[in-house]
């Protein structure tokens, strides 16, 4: 800190940004070796700076990280992670900062899907007390992935099929409404998919999925119950 007036600030900073106390619960001093007019002090001071990785952000497209105070606030903000947890994807640095960071630092073919647990709404950027743009700075790590061919190849088809469909409405309702039919005789009568094909087993693994349309209910008599569609 440059001056004792900074320091004022930045020791709220943090924890009014994580866990809303007024300051810290401990934090250190240290005002270097003793000067001529000082009684008492150490007469030198060595300093050891661990690197590790932050001097490799210095001049690139992550360089606004550098001013990360490790407050977890975007983390806190992140509706992703306050579902999951803060060390669901099980990387050290947590929440959308860890999601930039990691990938700077151990490489983002290591770390690949990272940038991708955030749905960019930006709700990370505004809680950010060092006003670090967050879902702009998430977005470039996808871009990279994208430009070195690193997501999976079931993936890039996908988005080439949704992009042709995109750009062609007449083929776009043809698929839809095939997909619809299709969808429509997996669900049968309860219009319930129980096992989705190719990427979509996954998700049927642990959970049903709605088929469109409405269901058969059978007949209600005189408040007989009706079947439960989970
Ligand atoms: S990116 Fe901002 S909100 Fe997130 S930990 Fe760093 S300083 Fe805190």
């Amino acid at each position: 800190m440059p001056t004792l007036e900074d320091l004022a600030t930045a020791m709220r900073l943090l924890p009014r940004s994580v866990t809303g106390q007024a300051t810290s619960n401990y934090f250190s001093v240290l005002t270097g070796p003793r000067g001529s007019e000082d009684q008492d002090g150490p007469e030198h001071m060595y300093v050891v700076l661990v690197d590790g990785g932050h001097t490799g952000l210095i001049g690139g497209d992550f360089q606004e990280m550098l001013r990360c105070i490790r407050c977890g606030a975007c983390m806190n903000h992140c509706p992703v992670y306050q579902k999951v947890g803060g060390h669901a994807y099980g990387w050290v640095y947590p929440g959308p900062m860890g999601s930039v960071l990691t990938p700077s630092y151990v490489g983002i073919e290591k770390a690949l899907d990272l940038p991708q647990a955030a749905t960019l709404y930006g709700e990370c950027n505004s809680g950010c007390p060092v006003g670090i743009p967050l879902s702009d700075l998430l977005r470039k790590p996808r871009e990279k992935q994208v430009e070195r061919r690193l997501r999976p190849w079931k993936e890039r088809v996908g988005l080439a099929v949704w992009g042709f469909l995109a750009l062609h409405p007449d083929a776009y309702a043809l698929f839809t409404k095939l997909a619809v039919r299709i969808m429509e005789r997996m669900g049968g009568r309860n219009r319930i998919i129980a096992k989705l094909p190719l990427g979509g087993a996954r998700w049927t693994n642990t959970r049903d999925m709605p088929a469109p349309g409405r269901p058969h209910f059978p007949r209600i008599v005189c408040g007989a119950a009706q079947p439960h569609i989970g």
